[in-house]
Protein backbone atom coordinates (compact mmCIF):
# COMPACT_ATOMS: atom_id res chain seq x y z
CA UNK A 1 0.00 0.00 0.00
CA UNK A 2 1.57 3.24 -0.67
CA UNK A 3 1.46 6.44 1.36
CA UNK A 4 -1.12 9.68 0.53
CA UNK A 5 2.02 11.15 -0.32
CA UNK A 6 3.07 8.96 -3.02
CA UNK A 7 -0.30 8.96 -4.36
CA UNK A 8 -0.09 12.48 -4.90
CA UNK A 9 3.26 12.17 -6.53
CA UNK A 10 1.93 9.81 -9.06
CA UNK A 11 -0.83 11.59 -10.10
CA UNK A 12 0.96 14.69 -10.45
CA UNK A 13 3.32 12.77 -12.82
CA UNK A 14 0.31 11.13 -14.47
CA UNK A 15 -0.84 14.62 -15.36
CA UNK A 16 2.52 16.03 -16.24
CA UNK A 17 3.35 12.95 -18.47
CA UNK A 18 0.55 13.20 -20.16
CA UNK A 19 1.28 17.16 -20.59
CA UNK A 20 4.63 16.75 -22.23
CA UNK A 21 3.64 13.60 -24.62
CA UNK A 22 0.26 14.55 -25.44
CA UNK A 23 -2.70 12.67 -26.00
CA UNK A 24 -0.63 9.80 -27.41
CA UNK A 25 0.15 9.05 -23.56
CA UNK A 26 -3.10 9.63 -21.97
CA UNK A 27 -3.61 8.97 -18.37
CA UNK A 28 -6.65 6.99 -17.43
CA UNK A 29 -7.73 5.93 -14.02
CA UNK A 30 -9.88 3.63 -12.76
CA UNK A 31 -11.24 4.50 -9.17
CA UNK A 32 -12.29 2.79 -6.27
CA UNK A 33 -12.44 -0.59 -8.12
CA UNK A 34 -11.89 -4.34 -7.04
CA UNK A 35 -8.47 -5.43 -9.15
CA UNK A 36 -9.09 -9.24 -9.26
CA UNK A 37 -5.59 -11.20 -9.31
CA UNK A 38 -6.29 -14.56 -11.09
CA UNK A 39 -2.44 -15.65 -10.72
CA UNK A 40 -3.05 -15.56 -6.47
CA UNK A 41 -4.94 -18.15 -4.04
CA UNK A 42 -7.23 -17.16 -1.43
CA UNK A 43 -8.06 -14.11 -0.46
CA UNK A 44 -5.13 -11.83 -2.06
CA UNK A 45 -6.98 -12.58 -5.17
CA UNK A 46 -9.48 -9.55 -5.00
CA UNK A 47 -7.94 -6.45 -4.05
CA UNK A 48 -10.74 -3.74 -3.12
CA UNK A 49 -11.15 0.10 -3.31
CA UNK A 50 -8.19 0.17 -5.32
CA UNK A 51 -7.60 3.07 -8.01
CA UNK A 52 -5.59 1.71 -10.97
CA UNK A 53 -3.50 4.13 -12.56
CA UNK A 54 -2.80 3.58 -16.54
CA UNK A 55 -0.12 5.25 -18.42
CA UNK A 56 -0.14 5.13 -22.23
CA UNK A 57 0.17 1.55 -22.85
CA UNK A 58 1.01 0.85 -19.19
CA UNK A 59 -0.28 0.51 -16.04
CA UNK A 60 1.66 2.96 -13.89
CA UNK A 61 0.37 2.47 -10.41
CA UNK A 62 -2.36 0.37 -8.49
CA UNK A 63 -2.94 2.69 -5.32
CA UNK A 64 -5.60 2.87 -2.02
CA UNK A 65 -7.81 5.41 -1.04
CA UNK A 66 -9.14 8.62 -2.54
CA UNK A 67 -6.43 10.40 -5.15
CA UNK A 68 -6.97 14.01 -6.86
CA UNK A 69 -6.61 14.55 -10.19
CA UNK A 70 -7.65 18.18 -11.23
CA UNK A 71 -6.81 17.72 -15.07
CA UNK A 72 -6.10 15.66 -18.16
CA UNK A 73 -7.04 12.16 -16.92
CA UNK A 74 -9.47 10.38 -17.87
CA UNK A 75 -11.30 8.83 -14.56
CA UNK A 76 -13.58 5.55 -15.06
CA UNK A 77 -15.56 5.49 -11.33
CA UNK A 78 -14.65 1.46 -10.70
CA UNK A 79 -17.24 1.16 -7.64
CA UNK A 80 -19.20 -1.73 -7.88
CA UNK A 81 -17.00 -2.82 -10.60
CA UNK A 82 -14.28 -5.97 -10.72
CA UNK A 83 -11.20 -5.49 -13.26
CA UNK A 84 -9.41 -8.58 -14.62
CA UNK A 85 -6.27 -9.22 -16.87
CA UNK A 86 -8.16 -9.15 -20.65
CA UNK A 87 -9.00 -12.20 -21.79
CA UNK A 88 -7.35 -14.47 -24.37
CA UNK A 89 -9.30 -16.99 -26.59
CA UNK A 90 -6.04 -19.48 -27.12
CA UNK A 91 -7.42 -21.40 -29.95
CA UNK A 92 -9.08 -19.49 -33.33
CA UNK A 93 -9.20 -19.05 -37.01
CA UNK A 94 -9.93 -16.22 -38.72
CA UNK A 95 -9.91 -17.79 -42.51
CA UNK A 96 -13.10 -19.32 -41.07
CA UNK A 97 -16.60 -17.15 -39.93
CA UNK A 98 -18.45 -20.04 -37.88
CA UNK A 99 -21.01 -20.04 -40.31
CA UNK A 100 -22.73 -23.15 -42.54
CA UNK A 101 -20.35 -21.99 -45.63
CA UNK A 102 -16.70 -21.84 -43.27
CA UNK A 103 -15.94 -25.99 -43.80
CA UNK A 104 -16.61 -27.45 -47.24
CA UNK A 105 -14.82 -30.70 -45.83
CA UNK A 106 -17.65 -31.02 -43.19
CA UNK A 107 -20.50 -29.67 -44.72
CA UNK A 108 -20.21 -28.79 -48.89
CA UNK A 109 -22.64 -25.70 -49.59
CA UNK A 110 -20.66 -24.41 -52.59
CA UNK A 111 -23.48 -24.73 -54.38
CA UNK A 112 -25.44 -21.73 -52.32
CA UNK A 113 -21.87 -19.89 -51.39
CA UNK A 114 -18.65 -21.18 -52.76
CA UNK A 115 -16.22 -21.54 -50.63
CA UNK A 116 -13.61 -18.89 -52.36
CA UNK A 117 -16.55 -16.09 -51.76
CA UNK A 118 -16.88 -17.03 -48.37
CA UNK A 119 -12.99 -16.88 -47.20
CA UNK A 120 -12.58 -13.54 -49.35
CA UNK A 121 -15.37 -12.34 -47.32
CA UNK A 122 -13.67 -13.47 -43.82
CA UNK A 123 -10.75 -11.90 -45.21
CA UNK A 124 -12.23 -8.17 -46.13
CA UNK A 125 -13.89 -8.43 -42.57
CA UNK A 126 -10.81 -8.71 -40.52
CA UNK A 127 -11.62 -5.48 -38.96
CA UNK A 128 -14.89 -6.11 -38.08
CA UNK A 129 -13.27 -9.94 -36.49
CA UNK A 130 -10.92 -8.03 -34.25
CA UNK A 131 -13.69 -5.60 -32.72
CA UNK A 132 -16.12 -7.80 -32.02
CA UNK A 133 -13.35 -10.07 -30.08
CA UNK A 134 -12.26 -6.83 -28.20
CA UNK A 135 -16.17 -6.40 -27.85
CA UNK A 136 -16.27 -9.52 -26.02
CA UNK A 137 -13.67 -8.57 -23.33
CA UNK A 138 -10.84 -10.57 -25.11
CA UNK A 139 -7.57 -8.46 -25.57
CA UNK A 140 -5.58 -11.51 -27.58
CA UNK A 141 -6.43 -14.49 -29.74
CA UNK A 142 -3.93 -17.60 -30.84
CA UNK A 143 -4.64 -17.72 -34.79
CA UNK A 144 -3.64 -21.76 -34.08
CA UNK A 145 -3.65 -22.32 -37.93
CA UNK A 146 -4.86 -21.26 -41.37
CA UNK A 147 -3.34 -20.07 -45.16
CA UNK A 148 -0.16 -18.48 -45.07
CA UNK A 149 -2.04 -15.16 -45.17
CA UNK A 150 -2.58 -15.52 -41.31
CA UNK A 151 0.76 -13.93 -41.32
CA UNK A 152 -0.17 -10.86 -43.35
CA UNK A 153 -3.81 -10.80 -40.51
CA UNK A 154 -1.03 -11.08 -37.57
CA UNK A 155 0.66 -7.94 -39.18
CA UNK A 156 -2.85 -5.83 -39.73
CA UNK A 157 -3.82 -6.67 -36.19
CA UNK A 158 -0.71 -5.41 -35.15
CA UNK A 159 -1.01 -1.82 -36.40
CA UNK A 160 -4.75 -1.91 -35.76
CA UNK A 161 -5.74 -0.02 -32.33
CA UNK A 162 -9.16 -1.59 -32.06
CA UNK A 163 -8.25 -5.47 -32.52
CA UNK A 164 -6.61 -8.42 -30.24
CA UNK A 165 -3.19 -9.23 -30.08
CA UNK A 166 -2.02 -11.77 -32.20
CA UNK A 167 0.43 -14.83 -32.22
CA UNK A 168 -0.20 -17.03 -35.09
CA UNK A 169 0.84 -20.80 -37.07
CA UNK A 170 0.70 -21.01 -40.48
CA UNK A 171 -0.44 -23.85 -42.25
CA UNK A 172 -1.03 -27.38 -40.36
CA UNK A 173 1.20 -30.23 -41.22
CA UNK A 174 -1.67 -32.84 -41.54
CA UNK A 175 -1.57 -36.48 -42.04
CA UNK A 176 -4.14 -36.32 -44.27
CA UNK A 177 -5.19 -34.11 -47.30
CA UNK A 178 -8.12 -31.86 -47.09
CA UNK A 179 -9.26 -30.98 -50.97
CA UNK A 180 -12.24 -28.99 -50.30
CA UNK A 181 -9.84 -26.46 -48.02
CA UNK A 182 -7.59 -25.44 -51.10
CA UNK A 183 -8.14 -22.32 -52.70
CA UNK A 184 -4.35 -22.26 -53.72
CA UNK A 185 -3.17 -21.35 -50.23
CA UNK A 186 -4.05 -24.61 -48.12
CA UNK A 187 -4.76 -23.68 -44.67
CA UNK A 188 -3.85 -28.16 -43.89
CA UNK A 189 -1.22 -29.52 -46.26
CA UNK A 190 -0.63 -33.18 -46.10
CA UNK A 191 2.76 -34.52 -44.88
CA UNK A 192 4.39 -37.88 -45.81
CA UNK A 193 7.56 -37.56 -45.03
CA UNK A 194 9.85 -36.16 -42.25
CA UNK A 195 12.18 -34.30 -45.05
CA UNK A 196 8.37 -32.94 -46.34
CA UNK A 197 7.84 -31.75 -42.69
CA UNK A 198 11.35 -29.98 -42.59
CA UNK A 199 10.52 -28.16 -46.11
CA UNK A 200 7.30 -27.10 -44.80
CA UNK A 201 8.39 -26.03 -41.53
CA UNK A 202 11.66 -23.84 -43.06
CA UNK A 203 8.80 -21.64 -45.30
CA UNK A 204 7.03 -21.26 -42.12
CA UNK A 205 10.24 -20.26 -40.35
CA UNK A 206 10.65 -17.51 -43.05
CA UNK A 207 7.52 -15.73 -41.64
CA UNK A 208 8.26 -15.76 -38.12
CA UNK A 209 5.69 -18.18 -36.64
CA UNK A 210 4.63 -18.18 -32.98
CA UNK A 211 3.85 -21.67 -33.16
CA UNK A 212 4.38 -24.79 -35.85
CA UNK A 213 1.35 -26.36 -35.70
CA UNK A 214 0.26 -30.02 -36.52
CA UNK A 215 -2.81 -31.94 -37.24
CA UNK A 216 -2.45 -35.55 -35.62
CA UNK A 217 -4.86 -37.11 -37.23
CA UNK A 218 -6.01 -40.76 -36.30
CA UNK A 219 -7.41 -43.06 -38.00
CA UNK A 220 -7.26 -46.95 -37.35
CA UNK A 221 -4.70 -48.82 -38.80
CA UNK A 222 -2.21 -45.71 -39.10
CA UNK A 223 1.61 -46.17 -38.29
CA UNK A 224 1.40 -43.60 -35.77
CA UNK A 225 5.41 -44.55 -35.34
CA UNK A 226 5.61 -42.98 -38.89
CA UNK A 227 3.58 -40.17 -37.97
CA UNK A 228 4.95 -39.98 -34.37
CA UNK A 229 8.67 -39.51 -36.54
CA UNK A 230 7.36 -36.60 -38.90
CA UNK A 231 5.75 -34.55 -35.49
CA UNK A 232 9.37 -35.20 -33.92
CA UNK A 233 11.24 -33.83 -36.85
CA UNK A 234 8.58 -30.87 -37.34
CA UNK A 235 9.17 -29.98 -33.50
CA UNK A 236 12.91 -30.10 -32.98
CA UNK A 237 12.93 -27.83 -36.20
CA UNK A 238 10.91 -25.11 -34.55
CA UNK A 239 12.18 -25.77 -31.62
CA UNK A 240 15.91 -25.29 -33.21
CA UNK A 241 14.62 -22.02 -34.18
CA UNK A 242 12.94 -20.64 -31.03
CA UNK A 243 9.39 -21.40 -31.78
CA UNK A 244 6.38 -23.60 -29.73
CA UNK A 245 4.71 -26.86 -30.51
CA UNK A 246 1.39 -27.38 -31.20
CA UNK A 247 -0.44 -30.40 -31.98
CA UNK A 248 -4.19 -31.14 -33.04
CA UNK A 249 -4.54 -34.41 -31.35
CA UNK A 250 -8.08 -35.70 -30.17
CA UNK A 251 -7.39 -39.37 -29.29
CA UNK A 252 -5.44 -40.67 -26.61
CA UNK A 253 -3.26 -42.76 -28.89
CA UNK A 254 -1.57 -39.65 -30.68
CA UNK A 255 -2.15 -37.40 -27.94
CA UNK A 256 0.89 -39.47 -25.86
CA UNK A 257 2.66 -39.77 -29.55
CA UNK A 258 2.62 -35.73 -29.92
CA UNK A 259 3.70 -35.25 -26.43
CA UNK A 260 6.58 -37.93 -26.99
CA UNK A 261 7.37 -35.74 -29.87
CA UNK A 262 7.97 -32.28 -28.02
CA UNK A 263 4.33 -30.75 -27.96
CA UNK A 264 4.47 -27.75 -26.17
CA UNK A 265 0.83 -26.93 -26.88
CA UNK A 266 -1.80 -29.69 -27.09
CA UNK A 267 -4.74 -27.18 -28.78
CA UNK A 268 -7.79 -29.57 -28.18
CA UNK A 269 -8.93 -31.97 -25.29
CA UNK A 270 -8.20 -35.75 -25.47
CA UNK A 271 -11.84 -36.94 -26.49
CA UNK A 272 -12.53 -40.65 -26.96
CA UNK A 273 -10.91 -42.38 -23.86
CA UNK A 274 -10.04 -41.08 -20.21
CA UNK A 275 -6.34 -39.95 -20.06
CA UNK A 276 -4.09 -42.25 -17.66
CA UNK A 277 -0.78 -41.51 -15.73
CA UNK A 278 1.20 -42.25 -18.76
CA UNK A 279 -0.06 -39.40 -20.18
CA UNK A 280 -0.46 -37.19 -17.56
CA UNK A 281 3.43 -38.14 -16.63
CA UNK A 282 4.34 -37.20 -20.54
CA UNK A 283 2.53 -33.94 -19.84
CA UNK A 284 3.94 -32.97 -16.86
CA UNK A 285 7.35 -33.60 -18.56
CA UNK A 286 6.69 -31.32 -21.53
CA UNK A 287 5.19 -28.83 -19.14
CA UNK A 288 2.19 -28.76 -21.86
CA UNK A 289 -0.05 -26.22 -22.01
CA UNK A 290 -4.23 -28.32 -22.16
CA UNK A 291 -6.89 -26.50 -24.63
CA UNK A 292 -10.02 -28.48 -24.11
CA UNK A 293 -12.34 -26.46 -26.69
CA UNK A 294 -15.15 -28.40 -24.88
CA UNK A 295 -18.00 -26.65 -27.13
CA UNK A 296 -16.93 -27.09 -30.86
CA UNK A 297 -18.16 -30.40 -31.44
CA UNK A 298 -21.48 -29.98 -30.40
CA UNK A 299 -21.23 -26.37 -32.50
CA UNK A 300 -21.04 -28.48 -35.58
CA UNK A 301 -23.64 -31.14 -34.26
CA UNK A 302 -26.11 -28.17 -33.11
CA UNK A 303 -25.77 -25.82 -36.55
CA UNK A 304 -25.76 -28.66 -39.05
CA UNK A 305 -29.01 -30.23 -37.75
CA UNK A 306 -30.40 -26.96 -36.92
CA UNK A 307 -30.69 -27.02 -33.83
CA UNK A 308 -28.15 -24.11 -33.08
CA UNK A 309 -29.65 -21.10 -31.37
CA UNK A 310 -27.85 -17.89 -30.23
CA UNK A 311 -27.49 -17.07 -26.84
CA UNK A 312 -27.62 -13.89 -25.21
CA UNK A 313 -24.04 -12.99 -25.28
CA UNK A 314 -24.16 -13.74 -29.17
CA UNK A 315 -27.66 -11.90 -29.79
CA UNK A 316 -25.41 -8.70 -28.61
CA UNK A 317 -21.98 -9.34 -29.34
CA UNK A 318 -21.71 -12.01 -32.50
CA UNK A 319 -20.75 -10.20 -35.58
CA UNK A 320 -24.40 -9.41 -37.37
CA UNK A 321 -23.81 -10.86 -40.60
CA UNK A 322 -23.06 -14.16 -39.06
CA UNK A 323 -25.36 -14.18 -36.62
CA UNK A 324 -27.78 -13.55 -39.68
CA UNK A 325 -26.73 -16.44 -41.63
CA UNK A 326 -27.11 -18.91 -39.18
CA UNK A 327 -30.76 -19.04 -39.85
CA UNK A 328 -29.60 -19.80 -43.20
CA UNK A 329 -30.92 -23.46 -43.31
CA UNK A 330 -34.56 -22.60 -42.77
CA UNK A 331 -34.04 -20.49 -46.00
CA UNK A 332 -31.89 -22.95 -48.22
CA UNK A 333 -33.85 -24.72 -50.92
CA UNK A 334 -33.72 -28.80 -50.23
CA UNK A 335 -31.93 -29.45 -53.53
CA UNK A 336 -29.09 -27.41 -52.15
CA UNK A 337 -28.73 -28.90 -48.62
CA UNK A 338 -25.93 -31.84 -48.62
CA UNK A 339 -27.61 -34.87 -48.05
CA UNK A 340 -25.88 -35.67 -44.84
CA UNK A 341 -26.97 -31.89 -43.82
CA UNK A 342 -30.60 -32.90 -44.70
CA UNK A 343 -30.28 -36.66 -42.79
CA UNK A 344 -28.79 -34.54 -39.67
CA UNK A 345 -31.73 -32.25 -39.76
CA UNK A 346 -34.85 -34.58 -40.35
CA UNK A 347 -32.90 -36.75 -37.36
CA UNK A 348 -32.67 -33.53 -35.27
CA UNK A 349 -30.76 -35.78 -32.47
CA UNK A 350 -30.53 -34.48 -29.08
CA UNK A 351 -26.60 -32.84 -28.50
CA UNK A 352 -24.74 -33.23 -25.64
CA UNK A 353 -21.64 -31.80 -23.99
CA UNK A 354 -18.34 -34.33 -24.94
CA UNK A 355 -18.51 -35.86 -21.89
CA UNK A 356 -15.24 -37.97 -21.78
CA UNK A 357 -13.43 -34.82 -22.89
CA UNK A 358 -14.80 -33.15 -19.51
CA UNK A 359 -14.08 -35.82 -17.04
CA UNK A 360 -10.42 -35.37 -18.71
CA UNK A 361 -10.37 -31.60 -18.18
CA UNK A 362 -11.00 -32.53 -14.47
CA UNK A 363 -8.19 -34.92 -13.88
CA UNK A 364 -5.69 -32.74 -15.89
CA UNK A 365 -7.37 -29.79 -13.63
CA UNK A 366 -6.41 -32.10 -10.46
CA UNK A 367 -2.64 -33.26 -12.09
CA UNK A 368 -2.12 -29.76 -11.92
CA UNK A 369 -1.32 -29.43 -16.13
CA UNK A 370 -1.83 -26.12 -17.12
CA UNK A 371 -4.85 -24.92 -18.49
CA UNK A 372 -5.81 -22.76 -21.06
CA UNK A 373 -9.52 -21.54 -22.04
CA UNK A 374 -9.81 -21.61 -26.47
CA UNK A 375 -12.74 -22.47 -28.53
CA UNK A 376 -11.90 -23.24 -31.92
CA UNK A 377 -14.50 -19.83 -33.24
CA UNK A 378 -14.61 -20.06 -36.96
CA UNK A 379 -15.71 -23.36 -36.76
CA UNK A 380 -19.25 -23.87 -37.87
CA UNK A 381 -21.34 -22.82 -35.11
CA UNK A 382 -18.57 -21.36 -32.63
CA UNK A 383 -18.53 -17.66 -33.36
CA UNK A 384 -15.60 -15.05 -33.16
CA UNK A 385 -15.99 -13.54 -29.68
CA UNK A 386 -18.91 -14.63 -27.85
CA UNK A 387 -18.31 -18.70 -27.99
CA UNK A 388 -15.74 -17.48 -24.94
CA UNK A 389 -18.74 -17.81 -22.72
CA UNK A 390 -20.43 -20.68 -23.90
CA UNK A 391 -16.48 -22.68 -23.36
CA UNK A 392 -16.34 -21.26 -19.99
CA UNK A 393 -19.94 -22.21 -19.16
CA UNK A 394 -18.53 -26.15 -20.05
CA UNK A 395 -15.20 -25.72 -18.19
CA UNK A 396 -17.29 -24.57 -15.00
CA UNK A 397 -19.60 -27.90 -15.88
CA UNK A 398 -16.86 -29.75 -15.63
CA UNK A 399 -15.94 -28.64 -12.42
CA UNK A 400 -13.36 -26.57 -12.93
CA UNK A 401 -14.26 -22.84 -10.19
CA UNK A 402 -14.51 -19.26 -11.77
CA UNK A 403 -10.60 -18.42 -10.48
CA UNK A 404 -9.56 -21.52 -12.11
CA UNK A 405 -11.14 -20.87 -15.71
CA UNK A 406 -10.67 -17.12 -15.20
CA UNK A 407 -6.86 -17.86 -14.92
CA UNK A 408 -6.86 -20.19 -17.51
CA UNK A 409 -8.14 -17.21 -19.61
CA UNK A 410 -5.93 -14.53 -18.39
CA UNK A 411 -2.64 -15.06 -16.38
CA UNK A 412 -2.03 -18.59 -18.86
CA UNK A 413 -3.90 -17.31 -21.83
CA UNK A 414 -0.48 -15.10 -21.63
CA UNK A 415 1.43 -17.68 -21.84
CA UNK A 416 0.54 -19.35 -24.88
CA UNK A 417 0.48 -15.79 -26.70
CA UNK A 418 4.06 -15.89 -25.20
CA UNK A 419 4.23 -12.64 -23.40
CA UNK A 420 2.96 -13.92 -19.82
CA UNK A 421 5.44 -10.82 -18.46
CA UNK A 422 3.53 -8.30 -19.71
CA UNK A 423 -0.16 -9.67 -20.10
CA UNK A 424 -2.42 -12.05 -17.89
CA UNK A 425 -1.95 -10.06 -14.18
CA UNK A 426 -3.05 -6.66 -13.11
CA UNK A 427 -0.18 -4.93 -11.85
CA UNK A 428 1.94 -2.17 -12.07
CA UNK A 429 4.64 -2.01 -15.61
CA UNK A 430 2.28 -4.35 -16.83
CA UNK A 431 0.73 -4.05 -20.70
CA UNK A 432 -3.09 -2.06 -20.07
CA UNK A 433 -5.40 -4.71 -21.53
CA UNK A 434 -7.93 -4.99 -19.04
CA UNK A 435 -11.99 -5.98 -18.61
CA UNK A 436 -14.12 -3.90 -16.46
CA UNK A 437 -16.88 -6.44 -15.50
CA UNK A 438 -19.93 -5.13 -13.81
CA UNK A 439 -20.63 -8.29 -11.72
CA UNK A 440 -18.36 -10.76 -9.69
CA UNK A 441 -16.20 -12.98 -11.91
CA UNK A 442 -15.71 -15.23 -9.10
CA UNK A 443 -18.97 -15.69 -7.64
CA UNK A 444 -19.80 -17.17 -11.91
CA UNK A 445 -17.79 -17.45 -14.55
CA UNK A 446 -21.09 -15.96 -16.74
CA UNK A 447 -20.46 -12.63 -15.03
CA UNK A 448 -17.63 -12.15 -17.59
CA UNK A 449 -20.14 -11.33 -19.94
CA UNK A 450 -21.03 -8.71 -18.33
CA UNK A 451 -18.67 -6.48 -19.99
CA UNK A 452 -18.48 -2.72 -19.21
CA UNK A 453 -15.45 -1.26 -20.82
CA UNK A 454 -12.36 -3.06 -22.80
CA UNK A 455 -9.20 -1.60 -22.07
CA UNK A 456 -6.31 -2.39 -24.52
CA UNK A 457 -3.25 -1.14 -25.08
CA UNK A 458 -4.44 1.68 -22.47
CA UNK A 459 -7.51 2.58 -24.95
CA UNK A 460 -10.45 2.22 -23.45
CA UNK A 461 -13.65 1.14 -25.24
CA UNK A 462 -16.93 0.80 -25.09
CA UNK A 463 -18.54 -2.79 -26.05
CA UNK A 464 -21.52 -1.44 -27.29
CA UNK A 465 -20.02 1.35 -29.40
CA UNK A 466 -17.56 -1.26 -31.04
CA UNK A 467 -20.28 -3.23 -32.05
CA UNK A 468 -22.26 0.00 -33.31
CA UNK A 469 -19.42 0.55 -35.10
CA UNK A 470 -19.04 -2.45 -37.59
CA UNK A 471 -19.97 -2.40 -41.09
ZN1 LIG B 1 -8.65 -25.37 -34.49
Amino acid sequence: MLSRMLIAALAFFAVAAQASHGSLAAVVVITGVTVVHPEREGAAVLEPDSTVIIHGDRIDAIVHGAIELTQGAKVIDGRGKWLVPGLVDAHVHFFQSGNLYTRPDAADFNAVVPYAQEVARNKARLDATFKVWLANGVTGVVDIGGPFWNFDMRDRAAVTAAAPRVAVAGPLLSMIEDPPLDLGDPPIIRIDTVEAGLALVKRELERNPDYIKVWFIYQPGDDVAAHEAIVKAAGDAAHAAGKKLAVHATELVVAKAALRAGADYLVHSVFDEPVDQEFIDLAKHNHVIYCPTLFVEESYELALSNQWRATPEELKRADPQILAAMDDLNEIPADRIPPRVAKWMAAAKPVAPPAIGMQNLRKLRDAGITIVMGTDAGNIGTLHGPSIYREMRLMQESGMTPLEILRAATTNGALVLGKPKDLGVVEAGRLADLVLLDADPLADSGNLAKVNRVIKNGVVYDPGELMKSLP
